[in-house]
């Protein structure tokens, strides 16, 4: 399936590149929620990491910490937001496995945790129950 980033992959759409190899590509995000806000993408276009082999995800989350280093030592961030988008119902936009790296400043005022719920009662333990894995 073609997407985005395969374009940027086949240099149809231009982008500044940090990292390539065999498996991803490192690209800064065009509009960044902070400045040096970093994509590692896979280069299968696999949809979500439900169809992510576990070695590429591994391979790829080595990459993310390699960004995270580079985004502390040369922007000076405090901290990074790591994000995957998973699907279209978690804000996905491009249905294509990539991993945002965003750097993060204190006070830098940007808000990564959405609103919280409860749960009722005995629920938290149901679900526990009901998620656990085998
Ligand atoms: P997501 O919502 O997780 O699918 O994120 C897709 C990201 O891709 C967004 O943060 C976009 O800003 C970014 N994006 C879309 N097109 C480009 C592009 N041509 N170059 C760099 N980043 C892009």
């Amino acid at each position: 399936m073609e997407t985005v980033f395969t374009k940027i992959m086949h240099n149809q759409i231009p982008s500044v590149r940090l990292h390539e190899d065999e498996l991803c590509i490192a690209i800064l995000d065009i509009s960044p929620v902070n400045k040096g806000h970093v994509l590692v993408i896979s280069r299968e276009p696999y949809p979500t990491i439900a169809d992510c082999p576990v070695e590429t995800l591994g391979h790829l989350m080595s990459v993310v910490k390699r960004i995270d280093a580079v985004l502390r030592e040369k922007l000076h961030a405090d901290a990074t937001n790591i994000v995957i988008n998973n699907g279209p119902a978690a804000g996905q936009e491009v249905p294509h496995l990539h991993i945002h790296v965003i750097p993060r400043h204190d006070h830098d005022g940007k808000r990564f945790i959405p609103p919280k719920e409860k749960y009722g009662e005995g629920e938290l333990e149901r679900m526990g129950k009901l998620l656990r894995l085998d």
